[in-house]
């Protein structure tokens, strides 16, 4: 066959598949948007760590050179708590490495129905299911409700994973990011509607009005998809996301997602929903039937993870969280350069540079000085919009933050 390296010119013809690829490959390359994967190695070496002073996960060694990580969504530090990572071991020693089957089979452990139970009272939802990924929560979600024919009304910037999923559907409308005045005007023209946003947006940082926006979902019969990935364990009353924060019941949120990659430290994602819906995914979506289940180790640390988060640590957690994100804000308004500091008040702090050859310029730069941050191109975010994703967790301190601005300083003076 041949190699695509070194492919042989002559025998791909203008239709063939690999002329196309090659042109898409091109095409991503010019426009500087080709992604590469960096190898990370996180610096958190567990095994001789006292439970009290648990090494930071905000430190990463890449190249072989040691660099402060403003890129994760460890919101809380936890990938590396030593409490969790014991439970891990205990998970592997009650259940074993896999679960060898996918949930409708043999693959839904007790650990998986304890999880389960544990969120369903936290959520005081009727039923909640474990899948293994936001990503296939959020596919999961719409295709029910494409599948059932609800008229789908999406927020322009939800997550690549709800996006996607629209893709064979025809029901569905999108409005302005975040302006619920838009979002009214077509849930006065569509009947049998649901509602799709997110708590905390991942590229903005910023969060829809949910007050507001529950009272247009009564008014209008609708129906409330919230994915709360950013927001679960990170904010609100024991770390019970946007909701809480913005002091909305999750009994006025139709169906709360939340991932459980992200300030839960491990995998996978949850939907608390009521038990019809439940019961209609279990029997219906793909993603759930047609997938192994993850190990049951994972929901064994989780339980642990999710006590944390919900307890007095959690609290301790968060309280930094918020001074670091305060301290960050105050002094970054202060930055030179023509960037724009979005009205962000949670951990995912963008500054918007527009184009993507000064980002990365930015971004290299930052790298250099042991600083990493998520450079954000199109089309993850609109045209003319390429950010740096800055992302602050509980396990950084303040010389982090100090050195961060420190840094994004000397960029923007020397790349403009
Ligand atoms: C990360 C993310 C997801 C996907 O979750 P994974 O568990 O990483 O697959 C879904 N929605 C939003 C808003 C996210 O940020």
């Amino acid at each position: 066959m041949t190699n695509l390296e070194t492919p042989d010119i002559k025998n791909i013809e203008n239709g063939d598949f690999r002329y196309l690829l090659r042109g898409q490959l091109k095409s991503l390359k010019d426009n500087l948007q080709f992604r590469k994967r960096i190898v990370c190695d996180p610096l958190c070496k567990t095994d001789t760590v006292e439970i009290e002073r648990y090494p930071s996960s905000a430190k990463v060694i890449i190249d072989g050179r040691k660099m402060i990580n403003f890129a994760s969504n460890d919101y809380l530090g936890l990938t590396s708590h030593p409490l969790i990572i014991e439970a891990l071991k205990e998970g592997i020693k009650l259940y074993g490495a896999g679960t060898g089957a996918s949930a409708l089979v043999t693959g839904h452990t007790t650990a998986h129905a304890k999880l389960e139970e544990y969120l369903k009272e936290l959520t005081g939802k009727e039923k909640v299911l474990l899948l293994n990924s936001g990503f296939a929560a959020n596919q999961a979600l719409i295709k029910a409700h494409l599948s059932l024919g609800a008229n789908l009304i999406l927020d322009r910037l939800v997550h690549a994973s709800m996006q996607q999923a629209l893709f064979n559907g025809k029901n569905f409308y999108r409005y302005e990011h975040n302006n619920l005045k838009k979002a009214e005007r077509l849930l006065q023209k569509y009947e049998n509607t649901s509602i799709f946003t997110e708590g905390v947006f991942s590229m903005d940082g910023d969060s829809p009005d949910l007050q507001q926006l529950v009272s247009l979902v009564r008014k209008y019969h609708s129906y409330l998809v919230l994915d709360d990935a950013h927001g679960f364990g990170a904010c609100g009353i024991s770390g019970q996301g946007t909701p809480a924060k913005q002091g909305v019941s999750f009994s006025d949120i139709d169906i709360y997602m939340a991932t459980l990659s992200k300030a839960c430290g491990l995998c996978g994602a949850f939907i608390a929903a009521d038990g019809d819906f439940i019961d209609y995914l279990v029997n219906t979506s793909k993603e759930y039937i047609y997938s192994t289940s993850a190990p049951a180790y994972i929901a064994h640390g989780l339980l642990t993870s999710l006590k944390i988060i919900n307890g007095e640590e959690g609290n301790a957690l968060r309280k930094h969280l918020n001074e670091l994100t305060d301290y960050f804000r105050k002094e970054a308004r202060n930055l030179p350069g023509n960037v724009i500091l979005l009205p962000s008040s949670t951990s995912i702090q963008p500054l918007i540079i527009g184009d993507n050859k000064r980002l990365m310029e930015i971004s290299v730069f930052l790298k250099s000085k042991g600083i990493l941050c998520g450079a954000i191109r199109p089309p993850t975010v609109p045209a003319g919009t390429a950010r740096l994703r800055i992302t602050i967790t509980a396990a950084h301190d303040r010389n982090d933050i100090t050195r961060l601005l420190q840094t994004l300083n000397d960029a923007f003076n020397s790349i403009t």
